[in-house]
């Protein structure tokens, strides 16, 4: 693999991090419920952890859990709200992740819980209006609405979901997978009851996870065992992990608004590049374009006249990896394409960025792409490409390099 735009599934562990994590795989590896000094040093290490994720965040250390990942907390936050507080309906929208859409099922199917599907717009825009109406009509609710979408990038205006929670006494969770780490937050100021994150999203290791539970809540635990995370999750603490995902908190909160600058000038960057390929028909999902409504890494992307799956495969083959639809779902027709009236049958591409990434890589993508239409002959000969036959690629693409300002 030469090339990356896959950092929606997962993202290369940063230097800093791997740096953080290696003492406690080689030096400090005792468990940190062991009362000794070396057991001491590993249990400081989580402390620490937590002070620096709560203190990011505008949390209380107390309210953050170090878990396996963002699957792990959304199970035992959605679980654990559900039968803490009896709850017996939950409002939530067909482009969550599986993760959350199961658990919801699964209660369903139990007969624990009604859910409602809020109403989203063309472009899968959450209706707050209908929300609200939900709301009103079955006070007492489980809302569980994603931050940032993992398929089509939109970004849900968690601050007017947290305002309509608090009004109608409804219990608050947050899917912030794809916004942790990119997106500033202040849960001193938030209606936010819960919210899960990942490491390996924001260039921390796999399989280290994080809840952030309100003070005000009591939950049960998923995992019981030796008391871990004050009761909320027995087993032995993933030291290397939790070091490494507070570190690369720390690194992604440092850089912020640099490295959000510049992942946005890439999507611009790509979506400038295809449109000056001229490959008409070409669209993007949702509000993947959009630099304001849409989490700046993900450009969800439909090809006119070639599957989502040659795309991706062709892309392979030159060496750049990206997704077709949600890595997640194994590619074709995800449930977040299905939920958008006007896309439900197309395919798509999802480009993700990270901060290492360079326009130098897109141009090449871009190549790769007009390559595969040129030597498509079926293709070659459909109306939507024929009609830029007469396209003169390198002169536009010389012409485009000058004028865009590469950062
Ligand atoms: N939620 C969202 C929005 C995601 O994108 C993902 C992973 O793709 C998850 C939850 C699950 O995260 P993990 O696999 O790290 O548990």
């Amino acid at each position: 693999m030469e090339i990356y735009l896959d950092n929606a599934a997962t993202t290369a562990p940063d230097p800093e991090v791997i740096d953080a994590i290696l003492p406690f795989l080689t030096t400090h590896y005792a468990n940190p419920s062991s009362v000794h000094g070396a057991g001491r040093k590993a249990k400081d290490a989580i402390d620490a952890a937590r002070h620096t994720v709560a203190g990011l965040l505008g949390a209380l250390p107390e309210e953050i859990y170090f878990t396996a990942g963002a699957t792990e907390g959304i199970n035992l936050l959605l679980s654990g709200a559900i039968q803490a507080y009896d709850l017996s309906h939950v409002v939530t929208s067909r482009i969550e992740h599986k993760a959350v859409l199961q658990t919801l099922k699964r209660h369903e199917k139990e007969g624990d819980i009604e859910i409602s599907f809020v109403k989203l717009d063309e472009r899968g825009n959450i209706d707050l209006y209908h929300l609200e109406n939900l709301l009103r009509a079955n006070p007492r609710t489980l809302i569980a609405l994603m931050h940032g979408n993992n398929e089509i990038g939109n970004l849900t205006d968690i601050h007017a979901v947290g305002v309509l929670a608090q009004r109608y006494s409804a219990v608050f969770f947050t899917d912030t997978t794809q916004t942790m780490g990119k997106v500033r937050f202040d849960l001193r100021e938030a209606a936010i009851d819960f919210l899960v994150g990942s490491a390996h999203k924001f260039h921390g290791p796999k399989g280290a996870g994080f809840m952030y539970i309100d003070q005000k809540h009591r939950l049960k635990p998923l995992i019981y065992g030796g008391g871990q995370e004050r009761g909320q999750r027995g087993g032995t603490e993933n030291v290397p992990g939790v070091v490494g995902l507070a570190k690369a908190l720390e690194v992604s909160y440092r850089n912020l608004d640099e490295s959000q600058a510049k992942i946005s000038k890439l999507k611009q960057y790509l979506v400038s590049k295809l449109s000056i390929a001229g490959i008409e028909g070409i669209c993007y999902n949702g509000e993947s374009k959009s630099i304001e409504n849409s989490v700046a890494n993900v450009l969800s992307v439909s090809f006119p006249c070639l599957s989502a799956g040659s795309i991706v495969t062709e892309l392979d083959r030159a060496g750049i990896a990206v997704s077709g639809g949600s890595a997640c779902s194994g590619g074709g027709a995800s449930h977040v394409m299905q939920a958008l009236a006007c896309e439900a049958n197309k395919e798509n591409v999802r480009f993700s960025f990270s901060k290492f990434n360079t326009f130098d890589e897109l141009d090449r993508v871009v190549d790769i792409i007009v390559s595969i239409y040129e030597s498509d002959s079926e293709v070659a000969s459909n109306k939507a490409w024929s009609s830029i036959a007469s396209w003169t690629w390198a002169d536009s693409m010389a012409a485009e390099q000058a004028s865009f300002n590469k950062i």
